[in-house]
């Protein structure tokens, strides 16, 4: 019993020097998608390249609740904020309010890169002309030799993890994975980087549905679930 006693007491010395440190602690860059305002300037689709794309767009909004995407991301972003942090996980944001321009997918994905994140995790919501389209889906960069060689299988692996339990949390229809070599965000990040699309905000039901603060919260419990799968801890934080 003592013995047992001494072997539990230096296990918590051990574990809370280690959280005191932040030595082992990995770290999650979240970053909400887009701000108050797009952003028309242009920035390099990835390192040394001369094909160009707009900062940021600006994202889309809600056809009934009249949210915008911006705010939407955001609210998202800080309960999964809380919920990491207590699953013990240092959380780096690209931002924590939406108040300004936005500072682009380059200036983003540097954030990432600084952190030495474990996982970038950038977090969205999809528009669409057509408003039947509707669903959850997870981006990574698809691989391309001598540029996303390192971050390719990492990325692929987070994206996997990711969408499975966002589309188990949020209830809407799985949209799968896709591959994409078009984002800047993508092509400057030194680090697993994945890009959900929680739901569409074009179609009325999902759009509904994301506005209350119950579903901002099963997307936020989806997502701390997938990233803690993908970084290999228990996933029982995530409440
Ligand atoms: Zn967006």
């Amino acid at each position: 019993m003592l013995r047992h006693g001494i072997a539990l007491t230096a296990l918590l010395v051990a574990l809370l020097a280690s959280v005191a440190s932040g030595q082992s602690a990995p770290v999650v860059v979240i970053d909400p998608g887009h701000d108050l305002r797009a952003n028309p300037a242009t920035e390099p689709i990835s390192p040394g390249s001369s094909t160009r794309k707009i900062k940021d767009g600006g994202g889309t909004h809600g056809v009934v609740s009249g949210l915008t995407e911006a705010e939407l991301n955001l609210r998202v972003a800080l309960r999964l904020r809380t919920l990491l942090e207590r699953a013990g996980v240092r959380v780096v944001m690209t931002r924590t309010e939406t108040v300004a321009t936005s500072i682009g997918n380059v200036a983003r994905a540097r954030i990432a890169n600084r952190a030495g994140a474990a996982l970038f995790l950038r977090i969205h919501a999809d528009g669409s002309t057509d408003p039947s389209a509707r669903g959850t889906h997870t981006l990574y960069p698809a691989l391309r030799h001598g540029w996303t060689d390192d971050v390719y299988a990492s990325s692929k692996r987070a994206a996997r993890t990711v969408q499975s339990e966002l589309v188990r949390a949020l209830g809407f229809p799985d949209r799968g994975l896709q591959e994409r070599s078009d984002f800047t965000g993508f092509n400057w990040a030194d680090v697993p980087v994945v890009l959900v699309e929680m739901g569409f905000m074009t179609n009325a039901t999902e759009d509904r549905l994301l506005a209350t603060s119950g579903y901002q919260r099963r997307a936020a419990v989806g997502l701390c679930r997938g990233a803690l799968r993908y970084l290999g801890r228990m996933t029982t934080a995530c409440r």
